[in-house]
């Protein structure tokens, strides 16, 4: 069994003061595969010390330098990506290859875009109006908290570590405690770089615990986390009373819709995208529309698609879906599968129970249903399992309406030939992203929703302002 029971503090690796023993659990046998600690106020207090302590001398690093300690994590998160992988594999079940180029390319990617991004950032510029000596100037928001969840775990401490460091915050990282051996890892990347002590911390624990403890402390300015809706509620009113900024990415309910003229990949490539990492994406596009010429097309090939998905173990080579995280999604997504089948959904593929041959792990069925209606808890809750909700539509306002009466507001997608009906469709999606045709959203676009999928933009330059207060200043000299 794996033991990692110390914490990152103040550039050492550090015995916890108060931790209590975790098992973090393999979803692919239910059984424990490491030992981590959860940390106490004491940890929280030590980290939150020493990255406070370490913030004058980080801010007075040059964006330059700052960039160099970035580049020299990307080179070393690359040199070292196959034990991410393997971590990121045994921690959340990812199959072994999407933990491999999605799991930890993610975090490759976000990385580089973010290089791409702070060298051409403008730290200190004119305002522009014409006014001598006006000037903007982008300055760290101070010591953060960095909370982040189980379902793409490099993706998310990629997204906010580097541009904390790069804005020259310092900060306190508690990733998921279901699946922390990757932050070890990146813990280790970041100490291997030479980061100055103190700039970055990782304690692990949970919500109730280092959460919470980071969400009230006095001298943390900023949490930025990514969760569900539930917790990033709950951090709300926990950083409320220390007035911190607040900057959450939550869940999502994507509609993705489909009109009678989509390329012939449409229905398939909305499939595959719903099924992949076991549907446990924030930005799945769980409510498949499809305009009623092509409904019983789409239904056939959501079907072949839903069966040919195949399930198992994370450590095969291949493209099949891994596990979910653990017992309790797995019992919640039953649970919305049975909702569906009451509810009176017609079930094409998948179902309850596990996959045939696999009686061991959390493993999913691959499901769809059709004739879907909007209110159903299937086309309303959040589910982050392998479940895809179809449903036909007549008209372009129909089928808007339907994918904007949610409270969440992530991404939604478009499959149509038309430029124009896309174009209208994209402006009148409630939602932070739009994917129309498959197509994508660009390097460095900003990654973030609106309403209750929260209102973050991390990614690229936006990505770096969030950590930036803006001074505006007048009397500059010149
Ligand atoms: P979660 O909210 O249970 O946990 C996320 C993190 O928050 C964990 O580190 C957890 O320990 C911590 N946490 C939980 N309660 C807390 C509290 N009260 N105070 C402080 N911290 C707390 O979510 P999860 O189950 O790990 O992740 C799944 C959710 O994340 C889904 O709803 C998904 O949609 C969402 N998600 C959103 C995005 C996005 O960018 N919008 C990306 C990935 C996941």
């Amino acid at each position: 069994m794996i033991e990692k029971r110390d914490f990152y503090i103040d550039g050492a690796w550090t015995a916890p003061q108060a931790g209590r023993d975790y098992h973090v659990i393999d979803p692919s046998t239910e059984e424990p595969c490491a030992v981590i600690s959860l940390g106490e106020r004491a940890d929280t207090e030590a980290a939150v010390a020493a990255a406070k302590a370490a913030l004058p001398g980080w801010k007075a690093v040059s964006p330059a330098e700052r960039l160099a300690y970035v580049e020299k994590i990307y080179e070393i998160y690359n040199a070292r990506a196959e034990e991410m992988a393997q971590a990121m594999s045994l921690e959340m079940g990812a199959p072994i290859d999407l933990a491999r180029k999605a799991q930890t390319g993610a975090g490759s990617y976000h990385i580089k875009c973010f290089i791409d991004a702070a060298k051409t950032f403008n730290w200190v510029h004119p305002l522009g109006d014409g006014t001598p000596g006006a000037m903007i100037a982008y300055e760290a928001v101070g010591v953060v908290g960095l909370i982040t969840p189980w379902n793409w775990p490099m993706n998310q401490v990629t997204l906010k570590v580097i541009p904390a460091l790069l804005a020259g915050c310092t900060m306190v990282l508690k990733p998921s405690e279901e699946a922390p051996l990757s932050s070890i890892l990146f813990a280790e990347f970041v100490h291997q770089a030479g980061v100055p002590a103190g700039v970055f911390n990782l304690v692990n624990g949970d919500g109730a615990g280092v959460g919470t403890q980071l969400s009230t402390h006095p001298d943390v300015e900023m949490i930025s986390f990514t969760g569900s809706t539930r917790a990033g509620k709950a951090i709300s009113k926990a950083a409320a009373e220390t007035l911190k900024r607040v900057v959450l990415e939550l869940g999502g309910k994507g509609a993705n819709l489909v009109f009678a003229d989509a390329d012939d990949d449409a229905v398939r490539r909305g499939v595959v995208h719903m099924m992949e990492n076991s549907g446990q994406s924030c930005n799945a596009p769980s409510r498949m529309l499809v305009e009623r010429p092509l409904y019983e097309k789409a239904l056939e090939i959501a079907k072949a698609t839903a069966e040919g998905t195949r399930v198992g173990s994370p450590r095969e080579a291949g493209d099949h879906i891994g596990p979910v995280i653990n017992k309790s999604q797995f019992e919640k997504i039953q649970g919305l599968i049975e909702s569906g089948i009451k509810e009176g959904a017609t079930l094409l593929a998948g179902g309850l129970g596990r996959p045939e041959g696999l009686n061991k792990g959390y493993y999913v069925r691959p499901t769809v249903f059709a004739d879907c209606t909007p209110d159903m808890t299937i086309m309303t809750e959040e589910i982050f399992g392998p479940v895809l909700s179809i449903m036909p539509f007549d008209t372009e306002e129909e089928a808007l309406a339907i994918a904007n009466d949610t409270p969440y507001g992530l991404t939604n997608y478009v499959q149509t030939q038309n430029p124009a009906r896309a174009n209208r469709v994209i402006r009148e999606f409630h939602s932070g992203m739009v994917v129309a045709n498959g197509k994508s959203r660009g390097a460095g676009a900003p990654f973030g929703g609106v309403s209750s999928s929260g209102r973050a933009r991390e990614g690229g330059r936006w990505g770096i302002e969030e950590f930036c207060d803006v001074k505006s200043i007048g009397g500059w000299f010149e």
